[in-house]
């Protein structure tokens, strides 16, 4: 028989059960990845460079066996399973509403055909939709979840790299020119991820939990990206890692986890409240000059200024950054968490509709889990905390270079402020909690 991998976000030869499963039932079996234009027009640049640089890593271990088309999936497969005389496709399944409706489109198309469509891996640590209460519910918050999680973890099975031979077919790709004009990161890919891991576990890790939180330290994974595009599986980043020492680590896989179980459940949740109370919240226009200095990183709050231009130049941003930055958005200029989740989307190389789209809810105080509304962050107490001297913010806002340690987190008070170029703090941060904690009340209030 005569099969076909296609390729997702599953953009590995390692630990993935998929490819396995294919081998195991058909005698000759060709890989594909389908560049899909709806896909491709909503990852920003950074996401396109770390995709052709995934794709480029993948096809070199297939011996340049792994067929790269351009176009409408279902299109694609078919006159691909036509011409090879394909009987069956397999693939690992994603959660977004996006992909879903998608495979359906594929799937019904290749039924139409006499071709199955075989879901057998998925993006999470153990299968979408298994981690359930004892009375077949699923978890609503976080702890719980992550308990069930860790129990769990004994019985994780991680799928052993085999060699196989993949089939061969010469294909020549038309692709629209903007993706030739992109540049394939050099630091993508299976094979590099492969050696941060290794790194992170043998350098960093033990220094997770104690610096995790300063953003001008290098002591978090940076595995991000691998793992949005399968690059990397978490079981592969789990199995690396000792349950008793870095247990704060793991809970963070987890966190990922538990929010694409939450997307798988709750399809309309990245673009939505979960919490439907907060639909009746009054929120300020994105369409304003308040939005774009936050976009640019002129807030005149270092913390967040920093923030938004690390986002900006490196498609990266820390996750304490990300919180502080979002709560900004949300809580001192009242504009809905949906139009930072597009920015970040757009902008970031991990962007995950998952991880995005909750940990916005989470900042916002919409979500599901216990992160009540009225927890906001002082722009000026959480750079204080968490980047004491200030060597994050004057990495990434040139204007504080030369500012006393003093004054970093608020140079607005430095007698030479006028002469920085640095923009005042664009709002009055106690004023703006008390409107934040003001609307929430007002909505609590409505019927
Ligand atoms: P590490 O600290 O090394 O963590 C290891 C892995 O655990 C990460 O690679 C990630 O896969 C996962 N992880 C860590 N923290 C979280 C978290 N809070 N929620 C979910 N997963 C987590 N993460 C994304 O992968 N894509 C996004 O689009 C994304 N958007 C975010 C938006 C906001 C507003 C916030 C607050 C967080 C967002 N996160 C997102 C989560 C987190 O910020 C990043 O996963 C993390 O900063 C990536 O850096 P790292 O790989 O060094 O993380």
């Amino acid at each position: 028989m005569v099969g076909v991998v296609w390729f997702r976000r599953d953009l590995r030869l390692a630990d993935n059960f998929t490819i396995q499963r294919a081998f195991a039932e058909c005698k000759s079996v060709y890989g594909i990845f389908v560049m899909d234009p709806v896909v491709l027009r909503r990852a920003g640049s950074r996401r396109l460079s770390y995709l052709l640089g995934a794709l480029s890593d993948l096809k070199e271990q297939m011996q340049d066996r792994l067929i790269v088309a351009y176009g409408d999936p279902a299109k694609v497969l078919l006159d691909l399973c036509d011409s090879v005389e394909a009987k069956s496709v397999y693939v690992s399944g994603d959660v977004s509403h996006y992909s879903k409706w998608r495979d359906q489109r594929v799937r019904e198309a290749l039924l139409g055909r006499s071709i199955a469509f075989i879901e057998v891996d998925y993006p999470t640590t153990f299968p979408l939709g298994s981690i359930k209460k004892g009375d077949g519910s699923y978890y609503q918050v976080f702890t719980p979840y992550y308990r069930a999680w860790s129990n769990l973890l004994p019985n994780l099975a991680v799928a052993k790299r085999l060699e196989f031979r993949w089939s061969h077919l010469s294909h020549q790709g038309g692709y629209p020119t903007y993706l030739s004009e992109v540049v394939p990161d050099p630091l993508a890919g299976e094979t590099k991820e492969h050696r941060r891991l290794e790194e992170f576990c043998t350098s960093k890790i033990d220094r997770y939990e104690s610096e995790r939180d300063l953003p001008a330290k290098d002591s978090t994974s940076r595995l991000s990206a691998a793992l949005h595009f399968g690059v990397l599986h978490p079981r592969t980043v789990v199995a690396h890692v000792d349950p008793f020492r870095h247990e704060r680590f793991l809970s963070e896989i987890c966190w990922r986890d538990f929010y694409a179980e939450t997307l798988n459940q709750f399809p309309q949740s990245s673009w939505m409240n979960l919490n439907k109370a907060f639909d009746a919240m009054e929120t300020e226009s994105s369409d304003s000059d308040a939005y774009e200095r936050w976009v640019k990183g002129e807030t005149g709050f270092p913390i967040v200024d920093a923030g938004m231009r690390q986002l900006a130049s490196e498609g990266y941003m820390h996750n304490r950054v990300r919180m502080i930055t979002a709560s900004f958005l949300v809580k001192d200029l009242h504009i809905h968490w949906t139009a930072g989740a597009r920015y970040f989307f757009s902008a970031l190389v991990d962007g995950d509709v998952a991880s995005n789209s909750h940990g916005w809810q989470w900042v916002a105080g919409t979500g599901r889990d216990a992160a009540p509304y009225y927890r906001i962050f002082n722009p000026v107490a959480q750079s204080k905390k968490f980047d004491p001297n200030g060597d994050y913010i004057r990495r990434y806002v040139l204007e504080l270079r030369e500012v006393p340690d003093s004054y970093i987190h608020e140079p607005w008070l430095y007698d030479r402020f006028d002469t920085l170029g640095y923009p005042y703090p664009m709002v009055d941060h106690q004023k703006e909690r008390a409107e934040a904690l003001f609307r929430f009340e007002a909505t609590k209030r409505r019927p």
